[in-house]
């Protein structure tokens, strides 16, 4: 093995090497402890494990397919590329999966009201149906820029019975939202769960999250071995917080011959305050909860952040993928808005699948790289999400006459 077992981590500080953490109001060391001694008991109750399995199979539609694009290798002229389909389950995209598991744990700790922070409004739609399906009250935190590029969504949650509650302060985007999050949970720990969206902020998140969208990697090693035989040579995903990404690589971590590469999201350039790729000219330090590679100034006051996608627009990394970053697991790269926006034009027309503007990011990344490899690899991208929530943003941006 080149490095230590990823089963071991996070240590029982919540440490990935010097990544991670518990940076939090001492009013919160309860909850969080209470959560993590909890988490600890359910994944080791069968009937905890039971009950979610049957969740993920019936109500999320796991498992997901492997889908062999036939017609975007074809035109790329290389390496044979798969998706993961993420974009197939319930709600639209792999949040459901930490949704789900995370309301489980809140029933057996005996709280029925749910709070949540929501970018791309995808983890606070997924938190909703959550919510609903168990009769909690819920609660979603959202910047009002993003409620208004991801208008689709606001409508969905309300739907599903959630109070949504716009955040201006600041810049209006998944960072205010998660500080509102967190300034709730502290007056209302009692009764309520915080459901938090992505493999960031304070230990246990990073490893609970991780760990409820591991499914996705050990459905993608299990399915490619059947289908090819062997195992991929390099998987490719996204990067927001870096769930979908921890999740579908963890199976494969200990596979040296297998690739593993994150991509960022580039916005209109590697120039500060326009884009959100952490490991571009990012720095140590710590965000909500957690000690990571974040973009920030020289002070440390964090930097404005750009992306056409809201589900990347966050100025942290989650604090695992900092660790394998360092130790050379996994490679990190970014893909520009431009990129992502032609990205998600070409699956969309050669394959008839629409991509979340986040999952784009990984299939512009797919659209560099595959030419050049020769046709006997095998590449396998995580498609995270669908693009109908995008499609009234993209269409303001791609189309002639959007109407
Ligand atoms: C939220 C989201 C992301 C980014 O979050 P990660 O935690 O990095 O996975 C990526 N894709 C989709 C479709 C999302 O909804």
């Amino acid at each position: 093995m080149m490095f230590p077992d990823p089963a071991a981590l996070p240590d029982a500080s919540g440490h990935f090497g010097p990544y991670g953490g518990m940076f939090v109001p001492e009013t919160l060391m309860t909850a969080l402890r209470d959560l993590e001694a909890e988490y600890k008991m359910a994944s080791a109750d069968p009937e905890f494990q039971r009950e979610l399995a049957g969740l993920l199979r019936d109500y999320c539609g796991r498992p997901t397919p492997l889908y062999f694009a036939e017609r975007l290798t074809g035109r790329l002229g290389g390496a044979k590329i798969y998706l993961k389909r993420e974009d197939l389950l319930h709600t639209g995209a792999h949040k459901i999966n930490n949704a789900i598991g995370q309301i489980l744990l809140a029933r057996r700790m005996g709280k029925s009201r749910i709070i949540a922070e929501t970018g791309a409004g995808q983890h606070g739609v997924a938190t909703a149906a959550a919510a609903a399906r168990f009769g909690c009250e819920c609660v979603i935190y959202m910047g009002a820029v993003d409620m208004e590029r991801q208008a689709l969504n606001v409508a969905r949650m309300r739907f599903l019975g959630a109070k949504v509650v716009a955040v201006t302060a600041g810049q209006a985007t998944l960072k205010e939202a998660i500080n509102e999050a967190m300034r709730d949970w502290v007056t209302n720990v009692r009764t309520t769960h915080y459901i938090l969206g992505s493999a960031l902020g304070s230990h246990p998140y990073p490893m609970i999250v991780r760990d409820f969208h591991r499914v996705i990697g050990e459905e993608t090693r299990r399915q490619i071995l059947e289908r090819e035989g062997r195992l991929p040579d390099q998987l490719v995903a996204c990067v927001g917080g870096g769930s979908n990404a921890i999740g579908f690589f963890h199976a494969f971590l200990n596979d040296e011959s297998v690739a593993l590469t994150g991509v960022e999201a580039g916005g209109a350039g590697i120039e500060r305050g326009r884009h959100a790729a952490r490991f571009q000219g990012g720095r140590l330090g710590v965000l909500q909860g957690t000690k990571t590679w974040l973009l920030a100034d020289a002070d440390g006051q964090i930097e404005l952040t750009h992306s056409v996608s809201a589900g990347l627009d966050y100025a942290a990394i989650g604090p695992e993928h900092s660790h394998y970053r360092d130790l050379g697991r996994i490679t990190y790269d970014f893909a520009t808005d431009d990129e992502a926006l032609a990205a998600f034009r070409a699956l969309s027309e050669l394959e008839g699948i629409i991509p979340a503007l986040e999952s784009a990011h990984a299939i512009a990344h797919v659209i560099k790289i595959a030419p050049a490899l020769d046709a006997g690899k095998i590449l396998i991208a995580n498609l995270s999400g669908r693009g109908d929530k995008d499609v009234h943003q993209a269409a303001g941006i791609l189309l002639q006459d959007p109407a």
